[in-house]
């Protein structure tokens, strides 16, 4: 049995939960306030890449693989700007193109260097897009400058919380106690708050808050 008697619930492979596949449908969710999210799956380690937009305005959340995709699902919008959650290569693989074909800012927290030039975020800023505001969270832990996004209640957490735990820390323990921080600070928001990983499927903060405990003691 081993670790899998650690396993927490995983949420159905259904469109609720964000369901795309790398040669599906791009998968709009239901509009919330003046925000119109999709997310796309891109690449061999199936990334998600997520457009927020409002008013004509779009953020594309991680610049990850398969320019051409992601260009696609933003044609008729105004790309103002690409925000990364972290710097793993799975996530970082279009940025170089997206740059010169968009012409638009990246922006990373600087713990986190990435391949082009970018501007700094931090926690406590925020992300103007059309009449809407993306709040931006550190939440270190995956890695030194792991960020994570919140706009009308959805949580965009990179590789930081997942369905079923926190995202890999290598075994290394500072960094699992420091990813369970960043955790603790999440499971503040509210249970509805919907939760969008940069991989796979999506959750909501109360469908996984009453596992954190589990995940703490497991250490995983
Ligand atoms: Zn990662």
């Amino acid at each position: 049995m081993g670790e899998e008697t650690n396993e927490t619930p995983h949420p159905p492979a259904t469109a609720e939960f964000g369901y795309v596949t790398r040669d599906g449908p791009i998968h709009r969710y239901p509009p919330a306030g003046e925000v119109r999210v999709a997310k796309l799956s891109v690449g061999e380690y199936d990334n998600n890449v997520y457009v927020v937009e409002s008013g004509g305005e779009a953020v594309l959340i991680d610049g990850a693989a398969e320019p051409d995709k992601i260009i696609a699902a933003v044609s008729g919008v105004h790309v103002k700007a690409i925000i990364q959650t972290h710097n793993h290569l799975d996530h970082t693989g279009a940025l170089q193109e997206l740059v010169d074909r968009l012409g638009v800012p990246v922006l990373a927290h600087p713990d986190d260097p990435m391949p082009v030039a970018t501007e700094d975020l931090g926690e406590g800023d925020s992300v103007p897009v059309g009449r809407a505001t993306i709040a931006v969270m550190h939440t270190q832990g995956h890695t030194p400058g792991s960020l994570s996004y919140l706009v009308n209640g959805h949580l965009f957490t990179g590789d930081t919380l997942f369905p079923g735990g926190p995202g890999n820390t290598s075994g290394e323990r500072a960094a699992f106690d420091q990813i369970m921080r960043s955790l603790d600070r999440l499971f503040e928001l509210p249970d509805e708050t919907r939760v969008s990983p940069g991989h796979g499927l999506d959750t909501t903060i109360g469908r996984e808050r009453p596992y954190v405990e589990v995940w703490r003691s497991r250490g995983w």
